[in-house]
């Protein structure tokens, strides 16, 4: 399999009702991953909650959350090959203007940033 890159959503995705995500990351940490890829190009991940605002104003919850989506992100960029860097938004809305994309990115050499 060769992706291309990392789709992040959250709760206000339009694609929820027909489709699910590859990985939902749920408000108290814990992960459900879908049985197989949905799709062969990008990897679809969805944070449950409004991440729609600045890494400052989220709880601790929502933090959290954040730090399971890196290690998700790192994991799988590793295990594929892709660069951990290609993180891209579902949408406008989703996950939102605000989202803190900055807090998701794992660098591969020093794995801090
Ligand atoms: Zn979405």
């Amino acid at each position: 399999m060769e992706f291309e890159g990392f789709i992040i959503h959250n709760n206000s995705c339009d694609k929820k009702k027909e489709e699910k995500w590859d990985f939902t990351i749920r408000r108290d940490g814990s992960v459900s991953a879908s049985p197989e890829f949905m799709e062969s190009d990008y990897i679809h991940i969805c944070l449950e909650g409004d991440f729609n605002r600045d890494y400052e104003l989220m709880d601790n919850e929502q933090k959290i959350q954040l730090f399971m989506a890196s290690k998700i992100i790192y994991e799988l960029s590793r295990r594929f090959s892709i660069s951990p860097l290609f993180l891209f938004p579902h949408n406008e809305t989703c996950p939102g203007t605000h989202f803190p994309w900055n807090v998701l990115v794992i660098y591969p050499a020093g794995g801090y940033h």
